[in-house]
């Protein structure tokens, strides 16, 4: 049922128009994974390979997002991934502001079916983007990754985990570490869930931060 609406939605997506980014496209690549996983990942745009394949992190930064996700006992076939744009910008130049409003309407979808327990922003486009539409007050991607913030929705509540772009360790192998440490600390947060422990999440706590 779920699974049957992110379909739906999904062809709307292959279908978009909404902005420049149609014209050069190849495929949309609208996201994948299990919509009730209770994950949910979101990277910043689709690049070459993924706009040949019209899948989601499936290039370098794929591989890098799996080995962070294995670090943590994850498949990607278990988790949600998704990007705040669903189409290749050209030459992978960086995302333009109308084009990510643009797209807006359908990552609030994607988060509104799959309704995740954890969202997972990666990077700094991504977590600006998770923050205005949580109306959490932004801060410096170098300050927040790692941190848990709170949200509530008409479904319920959730945890905010942004975390570095995994292609950001690709650039600057100084951040590997950080990089690895901002997985770990999801990690930690299943291990507690699988405990079934009652605060697993920490929802109780009605702070923004931790
Ligand atoms: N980087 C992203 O942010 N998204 C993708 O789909 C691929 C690489």
């Amino acid at each position: 049922m779920q699974q049957e609406a992110v379909r739906t939605l999904n062809r709307d997506i292959m279908t978009c128009i909404r902005c420049r980014l149609a014209m050069t496209r190849i495929n949309t690549v609208p996201g994948e994974g299990p919509a009730d996983s209770g994950l949910f990942f979101i990277g910043e745009a689709p690049g070459r390979n993924e706009d040949l394949s019209g899948r989601p992190f499936v290039g370098r930064a794929g591989a890098v997002l799996e080995d962070l996700l294995s670090s943590i006992g994850l498949e990607r076939s278990e988790v949600f991934i998704t990007s705040i744009i669903k189409c290749r910008p050209p030459e992978n130049r960086i995302p333009r502001k109308d084009e990510i409003a643009a797209c807006a309407g359908y990552l609030d979808r994607q988060i509104d079916l799959c309704s995740p327990e954890i969202i997972i922003p990666m990077g700094r486009l991504a977590s600006e983007q998770v923050f205005l539409r949580f109306n959490i007050p932004h801060e410096p991607i170098g300050r927040i990754h790692g941190k848990l913030f709170h949200a509530v929705t008409a479904r319920g509540q959730l945890v905010i985990i942004p975390v570095y772009h995994p292609a950001a360790m690709t650039h600057n192998p100084l951040l590997k570490g950080a990089v690895f440490e901002d997985f770990r600390i999801i990690g930690t947060m299943l291990k507690k869930r699988q405990k079934g422990s009652k605060n697993a999440l920490g929802l109780d706590d009605q702070s923004t931060m931790e």
